[in-house]
């Protein structure tokens, strides 16, 4: 598919996606070096925008890239790419990368060079109904990445790999597990449902802290769902009635089928569905508030 024309930020400048380019020494194209966030946007109303920009904060700190705007700045440009674009319904990207550099050198360049900031958006593509009422199918597979996966890095290998074995398997994510632990999804978080009880990962350096997984817990603990926050275990997971993932791009999907085995009775769960009405009714709520 061509790029298509759609207004797009690099460094300060608003120009179309498709006329935009970065030097091949760009740090991020070169090692990786850079963090991002992918942020929803309903009816033009930005979700969560500054959770998103806190844990983007968060991201540049730990890899020790200078934050080159403040929030304020940030709200901005996030605000304007927003109205730019022709439709209502988007999914913003957001990349920084620690800048262009020559030689090429692992180490940070010195003197330090201005970031590369580049942000698009694109219309908001969520999964179909059918997803939501029937549910869809994982895979697991070890977690090959590295110990700091609670920073937003682009270095996505070994996710793109996981990712790539749910197509593979005609399923729509794979679970990581990692020392008989389930850890998250190569692109999402996973809960997990048993008698009862809503159970997800502890947030810890192996996993990415959601900004979906953080609401989920908000409205389990609002609307007193019994809730464990803790280890799950391989076990725990292959043993559940429920399993859902979270995503900024996907809310919440229910896991029917795990590598080729139903979860609990096959058929999507109540207390999901008990969720999922809820998130709508928070969703709705905080787009109303926008207008
Ligand atoms: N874990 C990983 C590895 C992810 O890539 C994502 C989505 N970017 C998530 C969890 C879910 O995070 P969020 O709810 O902020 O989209």
């Amino acid at each position: 598919m061509s790029i298509p024309a759609l207004t797009a930020y690099l460094n300060g400048q608003f120009a179309p996606l498709n006329e935009l380019n970065i030097s091949v020494m760009d740090r991020g194209f070169l090692f990786g070096d850079g963090v991002y966030e992918m942020i929803p946007v309903y009816s033009r109303c930005i979700f969560r925008l500054d959770e998103h920009l806190a844990r983007l904060a968060r991201s540049l700190a730990a890899v020790q890239i200078h934050n080159p705007y403040d929030i304020v700045q940030w709200r901005a440009i996030v605000q304007q790419l927003v109205a730019k674009q022709d439709f209502a319904d988007q999914s913003v990207y957001l990349q920084v990368t620690r800048g262009v550099a020559y030689p090429r050198n692992h180490a940070f360049p010195w003197p330090e060079v201005a970031a590369t900031v580049f942000a698009f958006c694109d219309p908001l593509e969520m999964p179909p109904a059918s997803a939501y009422q029937q549910g869809v199918a994982a895979v697991t597979t070890r977690d090959l990445r590295w110990l700091r996966c609670d920073i937003k890095a682009i270095s996505l290998l070994a996710n793109v790999l996981a990712k790539q074995a749910a197509v593979d398997a005609q399923a729509a994510e794979t679970i990581l597990l990692r020392d008989g632990k389930m850890i998250e999804g190569a692109a999402s978080n996973i809960f997990i449902v048993q008698n009862g009880v809503l159970y997800a990962p502890q947030i810890s350096e192996l996993m990415l802290a959601g900004i979906t997984y953080d609401l989920i817990i908000e409205l389990a603990r609002q609307h007193d769902f019994a809730l464990v926050l803790g280890d799950v275990s391989e076990a725990m997971l292959r043993d559940a009635d429920e399993v859902w993932l979270t995503s900024s791009s996907k809310e919440i999907l229910p896991i029917v089928k795990l590598d080729d085995q139903p979860v609990g009775n096959g058929q999507v769960g109540p207390i999901y569905q008990k969720m999922l009405q809820i998130y709508q009714t928070y969703k709705a709520t905080v787009m109303r508030r926008a207008q």
